[in-house]
């Protein structure tokens, strides 16, 4: 009887280590995820830093485990994760594999999209400003990467594609694309705090939430937004609607995962 309490402990211990914390799928390529496995959880938890971009680091059965963002324009080669831990640092070694990715091109037919104007130059220049500070966001609360898809639909654009618009070379493809006809409502895929909601000049309404420690999500083009600055949501609430403001070719929702201030390909966050 004793070593059926016992064995059933150590079973529930099991299940409830597994489900705790998720990850995202590893692929270690310019776009993706590495996961490099870091000290035993017994040791306090360490600081880990990318290119000085502080990462998410979260505990993996008995050793602490980096989730680390692999920028798109990083080249195949050896990179260095920065390791502090009680005080001592270390680096760690992550291999970026190659990847080639494909090129999409699209007719927009707002021109001013593609080329600005000079004032149109200088919102951007703005707004750059403004999601690079936000995208410093790193949180105290930690992340559940468990993500659900935040609409049903087409994917009509994955992430990392190289980009032609109207002919000229535009920068790669920094998030996931779903087709969706526009009001299609947009849910939550994890827990998050609301850290923008707004009017961008090429993301149009957009709503971006924080996560926990450096992970965030950005929502693009959306017809409608049904939350503010401040909010919780629980994964599954609806945080707007699909539309086509700023720069879009038709209804879609534009999803980005951020980590240490990169972003990924979402799609390693599904289907895991
Ligand atoms: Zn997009």
């Amino acid at each position: 009887m004793k070593y059926l309490a016992q064995s059933l402990l150590s079973l529930i211990m099991l299940i409830s280590s597994t489900t705790l914390f998720a990850f995202p799928k590893a692929n270690p390529v310019p776009g993706g995820v590495a996961l490099v496995p870091l000290g035993s959880v017994q040791q306090p938890k360490p600081q880990a830093y990318f290119q000085n971009k502080a990462v998410t680091i979260l505990p993996y059965y008995d050793h602490w485990l980096a989730v680390v963002g692999l920028p798109l324009e990083l080249a195949p080669s050896t990179a260095v994760l920065q390791v502090q831990t009680a005080g001592q640092w270390a680096n760690y070694p992550v291999t970026v594999k190659a990847k080639k990715y494909r090129t999409q091109r699209l007719r927009i037919r707002d021109k001013n999209k593609v080329t600005p104007n000079a004032a149109s130059s200088q919102r951007i220049v703005r707004e750059i400003a403004l999601t690079d500070r936000l995208k410093q966001t790193f949180s105290d609360f930690v992340p559940n990467l468990n993500f659900i898809r935040p609409v049903s639909g087409r994917d009509t654009g994955r992430f990392g594609m190289r980009r032609i618009m109207n002919g000229v070379p535009r920068q790669p493809h920094s998030g996931m694309d779903i087709a969706a006809v526009t009001g299609t409502p947009i849910k939550t895929p994890h827990r998050g705090r609301v850290i923008y909601t707004g009017s961008l000049f090429y993301t149009g309404n957009t709503v971006i939430l924080d996560h926990g420690q450096g992970v965030l999500s950005l929502y693009a083009h959306l017809n409608t937004i049904h939350t503010q600055v401040g909010k919780w949501l629980e994964q599954g609430e609806i945080l707007g609607t699909v539309g086509k403001t700023g720069r879009a070719t038709g209804p879609h929702l534009h999803w980005s995962i951020y980590l240490n201030q990169t972003s990924v390909d979402p799609s390693l966050f599904l289907n895991r």
